[in-house]
């Protein structure tokens, strides 16, 4: 712990704030006297991990990389962390993300961009980029980041390690910060297989304080390393044959479907929507959530408040000055998708294409049983170089934004491609994508 710790304060660019130092250092030397007098320990006590500064954490500063709410203490913990505490994991920092989970790269923060675990001249990936800076380069043993359309995904692949989205709903949201809540999902970092699982089965579960949670069964380790219900695999034709695929992405990942049928899978290329009506579509939704959600920061309950003539100019100038560009860019394009005159056109033909989206899923899984798809189609940006251009930003997310729409359960595996290669199945079942990442090893 103490060793992370030192660490964690020499690189302070994927860390937000290391305020749980003492906190850490007591309970690694609680663990310590337990071991010392032979009391056996559970799986992850003394474990020490990374949280994405997003998530409530009782009496630590949760900033969500903003200058909004750059001193916003929380008042309450989020229940998946609450679980991972009376687990007797170690907590060791707030990590460094896209302010409000708002971009891909970790540059859009009050704290500095994340640079890449492997060349620090590219970006960490994002939104949850501190997260999985820090597992890759052993910080932390593990991170909870989250996911709404990628960001948890997509820097994994960036830095080579585990990042899953598990099913919507299997793990609850309360006490993370609400990007847009109909695809929002907690989700772990790690550099294995085991760990993921492990982590993810003490989060999981029915929680009272969101109605969105259901009861899963734990994913036990014998169940997941053996290639049981695992016949048939798909993954998306236009993905693949798309102009806009990095040529190296998509080599290597046309080898790896090679491989898996030289190991006696059944291969099917799928038809699936447009990267651009996927894009659309997420951002539609993404943008329009958003915007209420983060209409309660107005500097009256919540944000740093900056007094302007009456008080209507006070929640102007308060939003205007404290927001970023990237998520005023969103709430104004969210306010619009959603007011008269726009939201039939707009937003609710975003809802009528995700109910398509899923609809096409759930036919493509009565024919596969895992989906695999590269996690983006190019190899991580330079820093500075994504915040030039919004909208190819938002196109980079092509290939993870369709299963957030879905909430299906996705891992991203450092393997196959440069940014590795996604697993998906059917909804609830998370079991099979990690039966499939150890197939695959
Ligand atoms: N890059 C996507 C976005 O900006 C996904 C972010 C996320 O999952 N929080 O919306």
């Amino acid at each position: 712990v103490q060793e992370k710790l030192d660490l964690l304060k020499q690189n302070t660019h994927h860390t937000v704030n290391s305020l749980l130092d003492t906190q850490a250092l007591e309970l690694a030397a609680k663990v310590d006297v337990k071991i010392a007098n032979g009391e056996t320990i559970g799986l992850l006590e003394g474990i020490p991990f990374g949280i994405k500064d997003v998530y409530m954490v009782q009496g630590t500063y949760t900033t969500a990389s903003s200058d909004l709410l750059k001193n916003y203490k929380s008042a309450y913990t989020a229940t998946a962390i609450q679980k991972l505490l009376d687990a007797g994991a170690i907590p060791l920092v707030k990590e460094n993300c896209d302010s409000f989970g708002h971009g891909s790269s970790s540059e859009n923060t009050i704290f500095g961009a994340v640079k890449n675990a492997i060349n620090p001249d590219l970006v960490g990936g994002g939104s949850s980029g501190g997260s999985a800076v820090n597992v890759a380069k052993g910080y932390t043993v593990f991170s909870i980041g989250g996911d709404t359309g990628g960001s948890v995904r997509q820097p994994a692949g960036y830095n080579n390690i585990y990042g899953l989205k598990p099913t919507y709903g299997r793990i609850s949201r309360f006490g993370l910060m609400a990007y847009a809540s109909s695809t929002d999902c907690v989700g772990p970092l790690a550099k294995s297989i085991e760990d993921i699982r492990i982590v993810l089965n003490v989060m999981s579960g029915k929680d009272i304080k969101d109605q969105t949670t259901y009861a899963s069964a734990e994913i036990k380790d014998e169940s997941i390393s053996n290639s049981e219900g695992i016949k048939t695999i798909g993954y998306f034709k236009n993905f693949i044959e798309s102009d806009a695929i990095d040529a190296q992405v998509k080599s290597d990942f046309l080898v790896s479907i090679e491989k898996i049928k030289a190991k006696g899978i059944e291969v099917k290329a799928l038809d699936f929507f447009e990267a651009n009506t996927l894009v659309s579509t997420y951002y539609t939704l993404a943008m329009a959530e958003t915007a209420s959600n983060l209409s309660r920061l107005d500097g009256t309950n919540y944000g740093e408040r900056i007094e302007s003539g009456n008080l209507k100019e006070t929640y102007s100038v308060t939003r205007s000055e404290n927001f970023s560009e990237e998520s005023k860019r969103r709430i104004v394009g969210g306010n619009q998708v959603l007011s008269q005159g726009f939201s039939d056109e707009i937003y609710l033909k975003g809802l009528a294409l995700r109910d398509q989206i899923s609809e096409n899923f759930e036919n493509d899984f009565k024919e596969v049983d895992i989906i695999l798809s590269p996690v983006t189609p190019s190899t991580p940006p330079k820093i500075g170089d994504s915040l030039k251009d919004p909208h190819a930003m938002y196109l980079s997310d092509a290939y993870t934004v369709g299963f957030s729409l879905g909430q299906l359960p996705t891992l991203t595996v450092p393997q196959g491609t440069a940014t590795g290669l996604q697993i998906s199945a059917a909804k609830n079942n998370d079991e099979l994508v990690l039966k499939f990442a150890n197939f695959l090893k």
